[in-house]
């Protein structure tokens, strides 16, 4: 069946992008279409910052564990314990997580719908045409591929929309057909398995504690991770490299973990956007928001809170070019998201092209998170989400630190 209604904007993925620009737009009162294809939980290990729970309003029961300290681990298996003073690192399950904000959304007057994104057409009014597959094809294609008679129950649909917002994740399928540039993205692979918690636990295990592991044999160019989930934990690892063995390094890094005869409940891996686009927008009345728009933080991975952060700039901008109907106003999501969270990303890029270059400088990366000056403002930062101006003399004394590792005058 399909609609000729016009809705204000069509929201194309409901993960964290999509489903908070599809949350803040409908709050203004405007017509929003949330199209997801669901049948498949994102691959993620979930963890997320206070500032993110503060600025999204999550309530307390979507958390599953709230870690409080990290634990950096060497190439030469030295260990730094960073306690995270005074708050804690949220942990969600993605499963959970997402639907309840699919659900808020459409409590706040949002309509859900199942189905697979196809193409954006243009009416001969030039207003975009959104096409989408329903049915069981609509699902994920590895579960369309579990059942063959699918291609028959499937159906296709499609809407009106005056504005669209391509929330659909890496590999964005909305930026691949209108946004010129997005097709030029690199990403790094993660891959994670996820293990119920053993009844008998490692000596060293700490259901509060994330495990960050810098070691070239689990990634040449990311980390490897142990994250506690309550009942189940995620353990994985992540790189650019295709010729490198994911499931081998999460195989060894279980092994070193004592992890290694925990039940495995689920196996998946998905690519991280590297950079930002260039343009998040097509001119005329499309914009792009989360790993549609190539921005997950470089050197952590960390996605989640920039997906939200740039749905709602994408709402706002979609509001503010639904009501002057100017399509400058769209190019706003990218400039103000760059001017907030620019820095940032400019600092961990350089950080990650360095320092995970080889276990030399791994070791000495380790080395520096000893030290207090360094953690308080690396976890500020990822806490708040802000580099922190408040402390010039810390700034000072890291830069010289750092200096004296580069040149070898600290030995590691
Ligand atoms: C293994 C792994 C571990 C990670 N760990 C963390 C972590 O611990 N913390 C963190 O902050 N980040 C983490 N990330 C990154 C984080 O998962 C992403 O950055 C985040 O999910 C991006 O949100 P999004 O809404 O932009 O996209 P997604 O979460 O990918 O959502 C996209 C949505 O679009 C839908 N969709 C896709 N294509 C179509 C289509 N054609 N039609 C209709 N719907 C469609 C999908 O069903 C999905 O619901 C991790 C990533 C990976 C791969």
């Amino acid at each position: 069946m399909n609609e000729s209604h016009t809705y204000d904007a069509v929201i194309v993925g409901g993960g964290p992008a999509g489903a908070t620009a599809a949350h803040d737009l409908a709050l203004r009162g405007l017509s929003v279409l949330l199209l997801d294809r669901a049948g498949r939980t994102k691959p993620c290990g979930g963890a997320i910052p206070p500032r993110l729970i503060k600025d999204f309003d999550i309530p307390d029961h979507l958390l599953v564990a709230r870690a409080r300290s990290a634990r950096m681990i060497s190439p030469s298996d030295k260990r730094v314990d960073i306690p995270i003073e005074g708050g804690f690192v949220g942990m969600v399950d993605r499963d959970s997580f997402d639907e309840w904000l699919r659900e808020r959304a459409a409590a706040a007057g949002a309509v859900r719908r199942r189905g697979r994104f196809e193409r954006v057409a243009r009416d001969d009014d030039g207003t975009a045409v959104v096409h989408f597959s329903t049915g069981a094809r609509a699902a994920s294609s590895a579960a369309s591929a579990a059942s063959p008679s699918s291609a028959e129950r499937s159906a296709n649909s499609y809407v009106r929309a005056r504005c669209v917002i391509g929330a659909d994740g890496a590999r964005s399928e909305v930026a691949r057909q209108t946004v010129p540039g997005a097709e030029k993205t690199s990403y790094v692979f993660a891959y994670h398995e996820i293990v119920g918690r053993p009844a008998t636990l490692p000596p060293d295990y700490d259901a509060t504690r994330c495990d960050v592991i810098y070691r070239g044999s689990l990634s040449p160019d990311f980390y490897g991770w142990v994250f506690p989930h309550g009942n189940t934990l995620s353990i994985g690892t992540g790189s650019a490299d295709k010729g490198f063995s994911l499931r081998t390094a999460v195989s060894a890094l279980r092994q070193a973990s004592g992890l290694q005869d925990a039940p495995t409940l689920r196996r998946e891996g998905a690519p991280i956007p590297m950079k930002p686009l260039p343009r998040w927008d097509n001119g005329r009345d499309v914009v792009l928001a989360g790993d549609a728009a190539g921005v997950v933080a470089p050197a952590s991975g960390e996605g989640i809170y920039y997906a939200m952060t740039g749905g709602r700039l994408a709402a706002d901008a979609a509001a503010a070019y639904l009501q002057s109907g100017d399509a400058r106003d769209l190019a706003s999501a990218r400039k103000r998201f760059m001017r907030q969270h620019g820095k940032v990303f400019w600092v961990l890029g350089i950080m990650q092209r360095f320092w995970y270059r080889n276990d030399k400088r791994r070791e000495r990366f380790v080395s520096i998170c000893r030290d207090k000056d360094v953690q308080t403002l690396t976890f500020e930062a990822y806490m708040n989400k802000e580099l922190v101006r408040r402390r010039p003399l810390a700034h000072v004394r890291i830069f010289f630190k750092d200096m004296a590792h580069l040149l070898g005058l600290v030995r590691a």
